[in-house]
């Protein structure tokens, strides 16, 4: 039994067989051969059966898209079926055969020249160029006989590794068929482990080289609460994972003292509504409306985006749903929106900086289908939360225009309400302004994602500072302090929905330093409603005065006993 250890993301355990990912593995084509040796007819067979086999690995492809995320994001693979009858290609093909070229090559040659082309051109037009290659990179594959791992369509207990995986990887998974996942890079609040986190699916990042050692097809368990990946685990250590066991409770719970507490979850897509519902979520907490935006080839249009959150308020029908705007940039890339290339994208334009400026559009139309989701039958609990603050004039801004687009639906005679208003707290620079902000808006809720990122100068996302990426470092935890009381005293109610808030062992704490809502993967709502029951709220407030006083990281981690 080898055992390698990483950080544990998704606290739940899996069996399976290992499928390495290995995306940017280049495809090698062989030496070609002297044209006098090449059998055009042969070839021209072997290009037939390959276009074949793809039209219909992409049909498959196609339908699993329209059943998981719908109808528009499956339109992508039409258009790459599309290429496949395409004449300018297919003839361009047959006749560099018909010239001596084998049909791997006269793949790579004509798919090449209007790859170059589409290359040259700008902003939809340039997109098709991904698009030619995925379809000349399936038609390689399958004339090498090189195996690709479609990541939507893993066999029934997959264990997927990989040196890391994006977002739009994460959401493509089917979590009934992932046992679990393991990757070398990447930390526990990167996008892609709170995506995994969300679907529940056994996770354990930045495990480093040492999971190279583990080969495909080896048995392994990925233990998420441990961070570890046992290779060839024994019996006994397969008998002792278990699912989280806290059982759900469905009503909103308080302290034992009677302070009630609100749970509530982190979701990103309509998909992840029920499990939270399932897992007795108090409402949604944070609403990631950019991972809509995900994983397709154009944004969302206002009635999708209004369907999407409608769905929220209607899976919560006498909960609150905190539905955040846009929130691109960073480690978020969505290759249509041309997000400006930055040296430093956590430093960059992101969030609001987007929304107030080059993607001013985006942001009308999203406030549009939230404005009417508003006056829907349970629009009455939505609030709208901005990211990424660090300005009050930021918060006046957005407001502005939250107006001017009740003004226009107004003279247009369309329904609209004016949702609760929000903002995140997650750079240092909100913290310090955070009383000014609650003077402005309903609420503030925590990102302590970002807010240890940028309050530690240490990337979420980089292993090598993932100790001073952790929220229990005492100036992180004065900053949430600061932020509560601000929050308080200006009469604003405050939540934290950064990935501190779903820890169970951090409960007692976050009651003591006075959060009124804690919002998490859906997949520690349980455990956490049971940790709130069992708090006093007086023995919490001194526990955090104590850990508030702690001047070092190791103080903090004795103080709360962890
Ligand atoms: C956070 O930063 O803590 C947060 C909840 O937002 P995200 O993880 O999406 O950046
Ligand atoms: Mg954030």
């Amino acid at each position: 039994m080898t055992t390698v250890t990483g950080v544990g993301s998704t606290p739940l355990s899996g069996v399976g067989t290992v499928r390495w990912y290995r995306p940017d593995e280049a495809l090698d084509l062989p030496d070609r051969p002297d044209p006098e040796a090449v059998d055009p007819e042969r070839e021209r067979d072997r290009f037939e059966s390959a276009r074949d086999s793809v039209r219909e690995d992409i049909r498959r492809a196609r339908d699993r898209a329209a059943e998981r995320v719908g109808d528009e994001e499956a339109a992508v693979f039409e258009a790459h079926e599309q290429f496949l009858d395409d004449p300018q290609l297919v003839d361009g093909i047959e006749a560099t055969i018909d010239d001596g070229v084998t049909a791997e090559h006269a793949v790579d040659d004509v798919f090449g020249e209007f790859v170059a082309q589409f290359e040259g051109m700008e902003g939809r037009m340039a997109e098709r160029a991904d698009d030619l290659r995925d379809v000349r990179d399936r038609l390689l594959r399958e004339l090498l006989d090189v195996d690709a791992v479609d990541l939507s369509a893993l066999p029934d207990g997959t264990v997927l590794l990989a040196e890391r995986l994006t977002p739009s990887d994460t959401a493509g998974l089917d979590p009934d068929a992932v046992a679990g996942i393991a990757t070398v890079t990447g930390g526990r609040t990167s996008h892609a482990a709170i995506i995994a986190r969300s679907l529940a699916i056994p996770a354990v990042v930045g495990v480093g080289e040492a999971l190279e050692e583990i080969p495909d097809g080896a048995t392994v368990l990925v233990d998420g609460e441990a961070g570890e990946v046992v290779l060839d685990p024994s019996e006994g250590r397969r008998a002792a994972v278990s699912e989280l066991d806290a059982p759900v409770v469905d009503d909103h719970v308080a302290t034992a003292d009677g302070r009630e507490i609100e749970v509530a979850a982190n979701v990103g897509r309509p998909a992840e509504l029920d499990p939270a519902v399932a897992r007795g979520a108090d409402g949604i907490g944070l609403f990631r409306t950019e991972f809509l935006f995900l994983d397709r080839d154009a944004p969302p249009d206002e009635d999708e985006q209004f369907d999407a959150i409608t769905a929220a308020l209607d899976a919560f029908p006498t909960d609150r749903v905190v539905v955040r705007t846009l929130d691109v940039g960073g480690d978020k890339q969505v290759p249509y929106l041309d997000l400006p290339e930055e040296p430093n994208p956590f430093l960059g334009q992101r969030g609001v900086r987007l929304s107030l400026g080059d993607h001013a559009d985006l942001f009308e139309t999203q406030l549009r289908a939230l404005l009417r989701a508003a006056a829907t039958e349970h629009g009455a609990d939505l609030a709208v939360m901005v990211p990424m603050v660090a300005r009050v004039e930021e918060v006046d801004a957005v407001r502005e225009q939250v107006e001017s687009v009740a003004a226009a639906l107004e003279s247009e005679g369309v329904e609209y309400a004016m949702p609760e208003l929000g903002a995140m707290v997650e750079t240092p620079a909100a913290s310090f302004v955070a009383d000014a902000l609650a003077e402005r808006l309903d609420f503030l809720s925590i990102g302590t994602n970002d807010l240890t990122q940028y309050v530690m100068a240490a990337d979420r996302e980089n292993d090598g500072v993932a100790d001073l990426h952790d929220p229990l470092h005492p100036a992180v935890l004065r900053a949430i302090d600061r932020t509560v009381d601000a929050a308080h005293e200006g009469g604003a109610w405050v939540g934290m929905c950064g990935e501190m808030a779903g820890d169970p062992d951090l409960t007692e704490l976050l009651v003591g330093l006075g959060l009124d809502e804690l919002s998490m993967s859906a997949v520690t709502v349980p455990a956490v409603k049971q940790r709130v029951r069992d708090t006093d709220t007086d023995a919490a407030e001194a526990l955090a005065s104590e850990v508030l006083a702690c001047e070092t990281r190791a103080e903090v981690g004795e103080a709360l006993g962890l």
